[in-house]
């Protein structure tokens, strides 16, 4: 028997000290919590993609009185991505995400199954996913899913 070990590397930096592009994902990403729909976490998430094209298309959570039925931000996001221009590969992700007190001071992280969403658009469009989540502290940039999800399930079509 042997141990194997896992690491990952994510880049944690000052919104200041991001790109323009990337500051502008954010930024949509933090106006699309304006738009979720929460009334019973009363937690707003917003995410923006970006597809290779340039364009960036949004989602935000929108909860359900049946639970399951809810939808995070970010599958909404790579969904509408998918939904509207299904050609047009996806390669940035941002999430932001806030309270009645504002937006979180540290970033939040996906829950398993948008990270598995995630996976599936890395393998669709071929392009590692440039993942960035906002906190008003600092910003994580993650460059591709399986640093989040490491082993991760993939199909072999
Ligand atoms: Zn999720």
């Amino acid at each position: 028997m042997e141990t194997k070990t896992i690491s990952t590397t994510i880049q944690v930096a000052q919104i200041s000290e991001l790109s323009v592009a990337d500051r502008e994902l954010i930024e949509h990403a933090m106006r699309q919590t304006d738009k979720s729909y929460a009334p019973y976490s009363r937690f707003n998430v917003g995410a923006a993609v970006r597809l290779v094209d340039g364009s960036i298309i949004v989602g935000c959570n929108q909860e359900n009185a049946a639970f399951g039925v809810t939808m995070c931000a970010e599958r909404s996001a790579l969904f509408a991505a998918g939904a509207s221009h299904p050609d047009i590969a996806v390669t940035s992700i941002a999430i932001a995400a806030r309270d009645s007190n504002g937006f979180t001071t540290e970033p939040i992280s996906p829950c398993g199954m948008c990270r598995q969403a995630m996976i599936e658009t890395e393998t669709r469009y071929r392009i590692p996913l440039r993942i960035l989540l906002y906190g008003s502290a600092h910003t994580y940039i993650i460059e591709g899913i399986t640093c989040l999800m490491p082993l991760s399930f993939e199909s072999f079509m």
